[in-house]
């Protein structure tokens, strides 16, 4: 199949202690992307754009989350929400800066003596 083959920023998640194995440029017909529950395999169309595939692999993990926390959540109110939540990161790149961060010096407690 062609297209650039350079995108694949991560083969794997860790979600809620479940590893899930990312298959980038899958061959998709009814949606973007897809989670096989059984196999913890999530998968991503090939050739979207951009925001698109964030937004798709984001939707996915959240899928993936809504396993692992054993909650439903009805397919269009998902959606909506991780939208919603992209989009609050793009206009907020310092947020997800925020989020990461490790606490720094204040971790070195747990670390021996302080
Ligand atoms: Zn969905």
């Amino acid at each position: 199949m062609a297209g650039p083959a350079v995108k694949r920023p991560f083969r794997q998640l860790q979600i809620i202690g479940k590893r899930h194995r990312v298959v980038w440029d899958a061959p998709l017909t009814e949606n973007d992307g897809e989670i096989d529950f059984e196999r913890n395999v999530i998968s991503i169309a090939p050739n979207l754009p951009h925001d698109e595939e964030r937004d798709t692999v984001l939707h996915e993990i959240t899928h993936a989350v809504e396993k692992q926390l054993n909650c439903r959540i009805p397919e269009e109110k998902l959606r909506i929400i991780v939208t919603g939540l992209y989009a609050v990161l793009k206009d907020n790149p310092r947020l997800a800066t925020y989020l990461l961060e490790d606490e720094g010096d204040d971790d070195r407690h747990d670390q021996g003596m302080g």
